[in-house]
Protein backbone atom coordinates (compact mmCIF):
# COMPACT_ATOMS: atom_id res chain seq x y z
CA UNK A 1 0.00 0.00 0.00
CA UNK A 2 2.96 2.56 1.23
CA UNK A 3 4.82 1.80 -1.86
CA UNK A 4 3.64 4.73 -4.26
CA UNK A 5 4.58 7.20 -1.29
CA UNK A 6 8.25 8.84 -2.17
CA UNK A 7 9.90 10.22 0.45
CA UNK A 8 12.76 12.53 0.37
CA UNK A 9 15.03 12.79 2.98
CA UNK A 10 17.17 16.20 3.62
CA UNK A 11 19.93 14.94 6.03
CA UNK A 12 23.80 16.04 6.06
CA UNK A 13 24.74 13.72 8.43
CA UNK A 14 25.26 9.73 6.48
CA UNK A 15 24.56 7.74 9.47
CA UNK A 16 21.25 9.67 10.17
CA UNK A 17 20.31 9.62 6.15
CA UNK A 18 20.92 5.77 6.44
CA UNK A 19 18.97 5.00 8.86
CA UNK A 20 15.93 7.04 8.41
CA UNK A 21 16.15 5.43 4.80
CA UNK A 22 16.29 2.22 5.75
CA UNK A 23 13.75 2.26 8.67
CA UNK A 24 11.42 3.86 6.27
CA UNK A 25 12.02 1.27 3.15
CA UNK A 26 11.27 -1.04 5.82
CA UNK A 27 7.96 -0.21 5.85
CA UNK A 28 7.16 -0.04 2.03
CA UNK A 29 7.95 3.45 1.63
CA UNK A 30 9.99 4.95 -1.49
CA UNK A 31 12.66 7.31 -0.49
CA UNK A 32 15.52 9.60 -1.88
CA UNK A 33 18.25 10.96 0.18
CA UNK A 34 20.12 13.77 -0.52
CA UNK A 35 22.90 15.51 1.99
CA UNK A 36 22.18 19.42 0.87
CA UNK A 37 19.79 21.84 0.64
CA UNK A 38 20.52 22.67 -2.95
CA UNK A 39 20.26 18.81 -4.04
CA UNK A 40 17.18 18.96 -1.75
CA UNK A 41 15.38 21.55 -3.98
CA UNK A 42 16.29 20.57 -7.49
CA UNK A 43 14.19 17.21 -6.14
CA UNK A 44 11.53 18.50 -4.99
CA UNK A 45 10.93 21.15 -7.58
CA UNK A 46 11.59 17.86 -10.77
CA UNK A 47 9.86 14.84 -8.35
CA UNK A 48 7.37 16.48 -6.34
CA UNK A 49 8.05 13.96 -3.33
CA UNK A 50 4.50 13.03 -1.33
CA UNK A 51 6.60 14.05 2.13
CA UNK A 52 9.69 15.50 2.76
CA UNK A 53 11.98 15.06 6.12
CA UNK A 54 13.75 17.87 6.25
CA UNK A 55 17.47 18.95 8.93
CA UNK A 56 17.27 22.39 9.58
CA UNK A 57 21.37 22.58 9.78
CA UNK A 58 22.47 21.33 6.59
CA UNK A 59 26.25 22.65 5.04
CA UNK A 60 24.66 25.12 2.23
CA UNK A 61 22.02 26.83 3.50
CA UNK A 62 19.28 26.85 6.16
CA UNK A 63 16.70 24.43 6.18
CA UNK A 64 14.07 27.06 7.22
CA UNK A 65 15.29 28.89 3.96
CA UNK A 66 14.12 25.49 2.52
CA UNK A 67 10.52 25.17 3.76
CA UNK A 68 9.89 29.02 2.75
CA UNK A 69 10.83 28.13 -0.35
CA UNK A 70 8.79 24.87 -0.88
CA UNK A 71 5.93 26.58 1.11
CA UNK A 72 4.94 28.96 -2.01
CA UNK A 73 3.83 26.48 -3.82
CA UNK A 74 3.25 23.26 -2.24
CA UNK A 75 1.04 21.99 0.59
CA UNK A 76 3.21 18.72 0.98
CA UNK A 77 3.93 17.57 4.42
CA UNK A 78 7.07 18.81 5.81
CA UNK A 79 8.54 16.96 9.06
CA UNK A 80 11.80 18.73 10.20
CA UNK A 81 14.28 16.25 12.02
CA UNK A 82 16.69 18.85 13.92
CA UNK A 83 19.27 18.62 17.12
CA UNK A 84 17.96 22.19 17.78
CA UNK A 85 15.64 22.03 20.73
CA UNK A 86 15.15 25.27 21.20
CA UNK A 87 11.51 26.27 21.82
CA UNK A 88 12.24 29.17 19.09
CA UNK A 89 13.53 26.98 16.78
CA UNK A 90 10.39 24.77 17.19
CA UNK A 91 7.98 27.47 16.71
CA UNK A 92 9.85 29.53 13.78
CA UNK A 93 9.86 25.93 11.70
CA UNK A 94 6.30 25.67 12.20
CA UNK A 95 5.72 29.61 11.71
CA UNK A 96 7.30 29.10 8.22
CA UNK A 97 4.92 25.77 7.31
CA UNK A 98 7.22 23.03 8.79
CA UNK A 99 3.93 20.43 9.94
CA UNK A 100 5.76 18.56 12.41
CA UNK A 101 9.53 18.69 14.47
CA UNK A 102 11.07 15.74 15.82
CA UNK A 103 14.45 16.25 17.79
CA UNK A 104 17.41 14.18 17.40
CA UNK A 105 17.47 11.60 18.41
CA UNK A 106 13.71 9.66 17.80
CA UNK A 107 12.98 6.12 17.61
CA UNK A 108 12.29 4.30 13.81
CA UNK A 109 8.89 3.40 15.51
CA UNK A 110 8.17 7.21 16.23
CA UNK A 111 9.67 7.84 12.62
CA UNK A 112 6.92 5.67 10.80
CA UNK A 113 4.43 6.76 13.17
CA UNK A 114 4.86 10.69 12.19
CA UNK A 115 5.41 9.74 8.75
CA UNK A 116 1.88 7.55 8.86
CA UNK A 117 0.27 9.97 10.36
CA UNK A 118 1.00 12.98 7.95
CA UNK A 119 0.32 11.42 4.60
CA UNK A 120 -2.77 10.23 5.87
CA UNK A 121 -4.05 13.96 7.08
CA UNK A 122 -2.68 15.17 3.59
CA UNK A 123 -4.62 12.28 1.86
CA UNK A 124 -8.01 13.94 3.74
CA UNK A 125 -6.84 17.43 3.06
CA UNK A 126 -5.76 17.06 -0.84
CA UNK A 127 -9.50 15.03 -1.33
CA UNK A 128 -11.31 17.82 0.24
CA UNK A 129 -9.46 20.88 -0.63
CA UNK A 130 -10.11 19.23 -4.94
CA UNK A 131 -13.22 18.90 -4.27
CA UNK A 132 -13.63 22.16 -2.31
CA UNK A 133 -11.43 24.48 -4.77
CA UNK A 134 -11.19 22.42 -7.93
CA UNK A 135 -7.85 22.17 -7.31
CA UNK A 136 -6.13 18.85 -9.17
CA UNK A 137 -2.50 18.28 -8.12
CA UNK A 138 -0.09 15.29 -9.65
CA UNK A 139 3.59 14.82 -10.08
CA UNK A 140 4.37 18.35 -9.83
CA UNK A 141 1.66 19.67 -12.32
CA UNK A 142 -1.25 21.81 -10.12
CA UNK A 143 -4.07 22.68 -11.99
CA UNK A 144 -6.98 25.55 -10.67
CA UNK A 145 -10.29 24.19 -12.88
CA UNK A 146 -11.97 27.59 -11.91
CA UNK A 147 -9.46 30.17 -12.46
CA UNK A 148 -7.71 27.68 -15.52
CA UNK A 149 -4.33 28.29 -14.46
CA UNK A 150 -1.44 25.53 -14.30
CA UNK A 151 1.70 25.34 -12.21
CA UNK A 152 4.38 22.86 -13.30
CA UNK A 153 7.07 22.53 -10.39
CA UNK A 154 5.33 26.06 -9.06
CA UNK A 155 6.22 27.69 -11.65
CA UNK A 156 2.93 29.24 -13.48
CA UNK A 157 2.77 28.13 -17.52
CA UNK A 158 0.51 29.69 -20.16
CA UNK A 159 -1.88 26.85 -22.37
CA UNK A 160 -4.15 27.38 -24.74
CA UNK A 161 -7.87 26.14 -24.26
CA UNK A 162 -7.43 23.08 -26.07
CA UNK A 163 -4.11 22.24 -23.62
CA UNK A 164 -5.84 23.01 -20.73
CA UNK A 165 -8.73 20.84 -21.41
CA UNK A 166 -6.55 17.75 -22.38
CA UNK A 167 -3.85 18.18 -19.48
CA UNK A 168 -6.85 18.84 -16.79
CA UNK A 169 -8.40 15.48 -18.61
CA UNK A 170 -5.42 13.66 -18.30
CA UNK A 171 -4.26 14.62 -14.70
CA UNK A 172 -8.07 13.61 -13.51
CA UNK A 173 -7.72 10.37 -15.34
CA UNK A 174 -3.72 9.28 -14.90
CA UNK A 175 -4.34 5.38 -16.13
CA UNK A 176 -5.23 6.90 -19.43
CA1 LIG B 1 22.86 18.61 10.04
Amino acid sequence: MNDSYSILIIEDEKNILDFMSRTLKANGYKTTTVTSGKAGLSIINSQCPDLILLDLGLPDMDGNDIIASVREWTSCPIIVISARTGEHDKVAALDLGADDYMTKPFSPSELVARVKAHMARYKRLVGSNAQQNDIVEIRGIKIDKTARRVWVNGEEKAFTTKEFDLLTFLAENPNH
